[in-house]
């Protein structure tokens, strides 16, 4: 993970406390610290990695895994997950996060982006605990179709004033683990001004913004509709203004090459969920992102998008 990404074969590393303190070839290592080492651990055979880096889950999910398979994403969201979420307690939040964070750390993963949720203070309780980092995001909707009955709709004001209140709460805590960045759920669901003044509170408080991004032709169609841009939503948030680099857009499924071209400027970085797009989306064009310099990662999405928290097998 070094700018010279060296790759020790006979390797060697010293821990201290929950720090790197070296690492180099193993007789080196050996010969420098054996007389100092607390304990010491053959890994003869095995590979260390970096931990991986999940860029897209949903931890409150965890719990939902099976209830919506072989669905369109609209009956998906709207009758299965929607009502699902809607009833969650800050508890079930925090529990939700511990299972899927304990499947995270078994696949090998040491950091994650939240795409969204309900409770983020339950989530970040659970976070504490398992040691992982991450970057959470409270879900905002502040109109569109579908939101279940008692769970209404939030003002834009609430939506912006909870996520400032959640940055100053637990941004750079459980020593520095804990990001909060805004979350955005999807253009369906978000007026113009809950896309404008997210845009300018996370440049304000220097974080980033996690969105679901063009996932199916519908959303685009109803962009270009409503909006009166010639494609989708990747189309709008250029005008707007909110490509940038502190964005991360999950799936970016339906884009088209001036698309690519926009997201690639801004410097906006894509997290690809092959399951998720296998199950549901349809496939991105990550060849033609990648050519076009675009920072693509890997994601699994929520449990009831894939069904494993397996990054290796995402
Ligand atoms: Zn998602």
């Amino acid at each position: 993970m070094d700018p010279q990404k060296r790759v020790f074969r006979n390797g060697g590393l010293v821990v201290e406390a929950d720090r790197i303190k070296a690492i180099g070839q193993s007789a080196e290592i050996f010969h420098e610290f054996s007389a100092i080492a607390g304990e010491l651990v053959d890994l003869n055979g095995r590979i260390l990695l970096p931990g991986f880096v999940n860029t897209h889950v949903h931890t409150s999910q965890q719990l939902a895994r099976g209830i919506a398979d072989d669905v369109d994403l609209l009956t998906w969201l709207h009758e299965r997950i929607w009502p699902y979420e809607s009833n969650m307690t800050e508890e079930d939040s925090y529990i939700s996060t511990l299972l899927c964070g304990i499947e995270l750390i078994r696949s090998g993963v040491t950091c994650f982006a939240e795409a969204g949720g309900q409770h983020v203070s339950g989530m970040a309780r659970a976070v504490e605990l398992l040691g992982l980092r991450a970057c959470l995001t409270q879900s905002t909707m502040d109109s569109g179709q579908g939101l279940p009955d008692h769970w209404g709709v939030h003002s834009t004001d609430y939506c912006i004033q909870s996520q400032k209140e959640l940055y100053r709460k637990h941004h750079e805590t459980a020593d520095g683990r804990i990001r909060i960045w805004f979350g955005i759920r999807q253009i369906m669901n978000a007026t113009d001004r809950l896309l404008l003044e997210t845009r300018d509170a996370a440049k304000e408080l220097n974080t980033g913004i996690h969105m679901h991004v063009a996932e199916i032709p519908y959303e685009n169609q109803l962009v270009m509709d409503t909006q009166g841009v010639d494609h989708g939503t990747v189309t709008y948030l250029e005008k707007i203004e909110l490509l940038q680099s502190n964005l991360l857009a999950a799936h970016s499924v339906w884009v088209n090459k001036s698309e690519i071209g926009f997201l690639s400027k801004a410097g906006v970085k894509v997290s690809h969920c092959p399951a998720a797009a296998m199950k549901m989306l349809g496939f991105a064009p990550v060849k033609e992102m990648l050519d076009a310099g675009i920072c693509v990662s890997l994601g699994t999405d929520g449990a009831p998008s894939n069904n494993r928290m397996s990054i290796g097998l995402s």
